[in-house]
């Protein structure tokens, strides 16, 4: 058992709907030695991949990516807005994402100037349910003409059919934690064995 997993079996709370909180360690309250043990561990997995960026999704993505550019040469990290601000001018690469949490639809939005067809791309994400989230921004990948190198995701439900979409696309695709199964009443959470 990994680091991650130990902590969702602590930490990490069930709920109804298919929905796994960890916000205590993960996605509101962050813990950066915790997102440091996963960058070391997306380094050893994508070891010898030519990475020179990280692509994430907000507002969750960000700090876990952040600490796992360290591992990486400390490559720009470019995070995907979920709206349009005034901030927000020039050329843009978009994409439509179904949100697996709020259930509403977001245009994801990342400048032409941040993402090119000089890039190789390591995209780093929280979850992967069912593979919206991943699939805009490996659209937003396609459309600047930059490689996708691979895909680091903290916690993969396995249950959902989101990880098998991403793999049978061809992506490498390195979940550190794969729920197999969880159950709100029982609070029950397990992992899929990893080799
Ligand atoms: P997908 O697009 O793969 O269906 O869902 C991925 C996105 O939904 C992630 O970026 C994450 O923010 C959110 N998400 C999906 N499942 C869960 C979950 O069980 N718990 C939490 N906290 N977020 C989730």
């Amino acid at each position: 058992m990994n680091c991650l997993e130990e902590r969702i079996l602590k930490d990490g709370v069930v709920k109804e709907g298919n929905v796994l909180k960890v916000d205590s360690f993960l996605n509101h309250c962050m813990d950066v030695k915790l997102f440091d043990e996963m960058g070391a561990e997306y380094a050893k997995r994508f070891a010898g991949k030519k990475i020179n960026k990280i692509l994430t999704i907000e507002a969750s993505g960000i700090g876990i990516a952040s600490i796992v550019a360290r591992h990486f040469g400390d490559v720009p990290v470019v995070f995907a807005k979920k709206s349009q601000s005034i901030n927000l001018d020039g050329e843009m690469l978009t994409a439509e994402v179904e949100s697996f949490t709020h259930k509403n639809i977001n245009h994801v939005i990342v400048s032409k100037r941040f993402l090119g067809p000089e890039d190789h791309v390591l995209i780093i994400d929280d979850f992967l349910a069912n593979g919206c989230a991943l699939q805009g921004l490996i659209q937003i990948c396609s459309q600047a003409g930059a490689t996708v190198e691979g895909i680091g995701i903290a916690i993969e439900k396995g249950f959902q059919h989101g990880g098998q979409m991403i793999r049978n696309l061809g992506y490498q695709l390195e979940s550190l934690a794969i729920v197999e199964s969880m159950d709100a009443a029982t609070g029950k959470i397990t992992f899929r064995e990893q080799a």
